[in-house]
């Protein structure tokens, strides 16, 4: 199948990529010269695990392009996913310009085409914009087409697993022939028999956010009884596997930390806080996700502080973990850049390593903070280590080396990366998410 993809991002690139991988001839288009500079060279512009493999097979195989050119993506295509940002706008909202801007493109080149188009968003966008496209492209004249809406459930640090074997294909359109072309394009993504899901796009559109705002609640949920389980001298991760094993609830999910953050739960929960808004049916339960999410932050912050008695002018902070989460190096909403913000302004400083984050931190947090060379290299001298990701490498470190480096054996652990029992023994002052302190 023909296809063109907009957008290069996490998920434009990881779908461009995965659909050429099934065979699929592909154009990507992206309006980020740089990009795809660097994508036309050969180099992948994002961290993501497996997909340097399957972008190089296809890339040489030239069934993966790039170009700025989208009138020739458009003119190529049989579908055109629309992998487009949909970051917060200032009133908490989805901004639909990016959405909107490449309708409204797309529709003047299809006014001059009698060649059917299947137009698919894929961005996550409020109930009722799919309509708003295909409003465009009728006004501009576009005469042959259909609008789909096929939200994109990928998890950022196994998108490329989660694209090439989804749990599902959630897909709305209104026409047999979109369905029809959808369907034969995820076949072989779902052999092992998960389903693809047809509805209506309504509802496809809301299904993205109804996900994310349950996983975002479900979340909330474990850090606040995290907090209830300090106060109650109970141990959350034991709460947690007691719960958990519950099959009406699973094991996944479960995990306490210091709020969720990333490039999409903390919006698309304002984005559908804002659209329950304008349907005149808040969803109450949604405003409290994210104000109990803000405050998480700052109970970890608040944490180090009250450690120091308050003053942590001149302490000096090793951070292990910079991303939102392990295995991206997405920095996006991480809940490390408030905290340590808020640390620098106390008159801390702090020297940060993180496996893949640290380019892109530099966008966040200038160059207010130092670079590690390697985990060990930040903790020389520090007055504590302050965990922030999981990623695995951190999971079992030489403690005597950690032990010898840092000024004093203080851990401040926002994931709860390490057994109480071991940091007792290890002789470790360790503070964690919803566990009793080790001193
Ligand atoms: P991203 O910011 O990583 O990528 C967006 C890309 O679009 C960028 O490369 C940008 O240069 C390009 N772009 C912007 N305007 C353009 C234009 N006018 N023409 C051509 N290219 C343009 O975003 P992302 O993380 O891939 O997210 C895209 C959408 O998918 C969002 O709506 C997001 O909520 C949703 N989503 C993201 C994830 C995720 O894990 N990142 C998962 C599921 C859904």
């Amino acid at each position: 199948m023909k296809l063109a993809v907009i957008g290069t991002g996490y998920v434009g690139l990881v779908s461009g990529t995965c659909f050429a991988e099934m065979g699929n001839n592909v154009i990507c288009v992206d309006n980020n010269r740089e990009k795809l500079k660097k994508l036309n060279n050969g180099q992948v512009t994002i961290y993501e695990p497996g997909l340097e493999l399957l972008y190089q097979r296809n890339f040489n195989q030239k069934r993966l392009r790039f170009t700025d050119n989208l009138k020739e993506a458009v003119d190529f295509a049989e579908a055109i996913f629309l992998c487009l940002p949909t970051p917060q706008g200032e009133d908490g909202s989805a901004d639909l310009t990016h959405v909107m801007e490449i309708a409204d493109q797309i529709g003047n080149i299809l006014k001059q085409s009698s060649d059917y188009k299947l137009i698919v968003n894929k961005s996550t966008v409020p109930v009722g914009t799919v309509a708003k496209v295909k409003e465009v492209l009728t006004q501009k004249g576009a005469k042959s087409f259909d609008v789909a809406s096929n939200p994109e459930f990928l998890r950022e640090g196994f998108a490329v697993d989660d694209f090439m074997k989804p749990d599902r294909i959630v897909i709305g359109a209104e026409s047999e022939k979109a369905f029809k072309l959808l369907r034969s394009l995820y076949e072989p993504f779902v052999r092992q028999g998960n389903p693809i899901i047809e509805m209506d796009i309504r509802s496809a559109e809301v299904t993205k956010y109804a996900a994310n705002s349950y996983l975002a609640t479900r979340i909330t949920f474990m850090n606040e009884l995290a907090n209830f389980c300090e106060k109650a001298g109970a141990n959350v991760d034991l709460v947690r596997k007691g719960m958990g094993s519950d099959t009406r609830i699973g094991k996944r999910f479960l995990f306490p930390g210091i709020g969720y953050g990333g490039s999409c739960f903390p919006k698309d929960v304002n984005a559908l806080i804002k659209t329950s808004l304008d349907f005149n049916s808040e969803l109450t339960l949604l405003t409290l996700v994210d104000k109990i999410n803000k405050e998480q932050r700052l109970r970890f912050f608040n944490k180090i502080k009250n450690h120091f008695e308050g003053n942590l002018k001149g302490k000096r902070f090793a951070v292990w973990g910079l991303a939102f989460k392990p295995n991206t190096d997405d920095m996006r909403e991480a809940p490390s850049i408030p905290v340590i913000k808020m640390l620098l302004e106390n008159g801390a400083k702090v020297k940060a390593f993180d496996p893949a984050a640290m380019t892109n931190s530099k966008f966040y947090l200038n160059d207010k903070i130092e670079y590690a060379d390697n985990m060990y290299d930040a903790l020389p001298d520090a007055d504590a280590l302050l965990i922030f990701t999981e990623w695995n490498e951190f999971r079992n470190p030489d403690f005597t080396k950690v032990k010898s480096l840092l000024k004093e054996p203080l851990i401040f652990d926002g994931r709860n990366v390490y057994d109480l029992d071991d940091m007792e023994e290890l002789g470790f002052t360790y503070y964690s998410i919803g566990r009793k302190i080790i001193k």
